[in-house]
């Protein structure tokens, strides 16, 4: 299966702050998978590290106010791009960004409120037909999901 996953949950430092969000189990459940990796944020052309950003009226803004939606929009498209080319089965998002996340995301505000919604990475790959996964579909004990998406390609 060809599975797409945000970077950092990979253990890639890309994050805002120049950390990761790795997870053990996402990464033993795509062993033996061919994994691509994406961060549209730093494909796009944010750096490492970078002021965190959050969708505001639409756009994305960094915690300064300053628009940065060329820049995330674009990388969005490349990580499409990519998705597309590879023909990828699956992707798998980091919870809660604004680029990556699947059901929620921040509210515009910087204030840690969140609400149902889905970030420009997630929502481009829904609209375009892949299977998205937020991190959290997968549970801690992958032994059930890893069976269900096995059979699943199969069919
Ligand atoms: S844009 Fe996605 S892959 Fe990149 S750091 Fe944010 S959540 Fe991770």
């Amino acid at each position: 299966m060809k599975i797409l996953v945000s970077a950092c949950l990979m253990g890639t430092n890309c994050k805002y702050d120049g950390k990761n969000n790795f997870r053990q189990h996402i990464a033993d459940f795509v062993k033996g998978h061919n994994v691509i990796q994406v961060c549209p944020e730093v494909m796009g052309g944010r750096s490492i590290p970078r002021l965190a950003i959050e969708i505001k009226n639409g756009r994305f803004v960094d915690i300064n106010g300053q628009d940065v939606d060329d820049e995330v929009r674009t990388g969005v498209q490349m990580a499409l791009e990519i998705a597309k080319k590879e023909r990828i089965d699956l992707a798998i998002l980091k919870s809660r960004s604004p680029t990556c996340g699947v059901h929620q995301i921040y509210d515009g505000s910087f204030s840690g409120k969140l609400i149902d919604g889905q970030g420009a990475l997630a929502q481009a790959l829904a609209e375009n037909g892949f299977r998205v996964l937020d991190a959290e579909d997968i549970p801690e004990n992958q032994n059930d999901a890893l069976k269900n998406e096995a059979s699943r390609e199969k069919k």
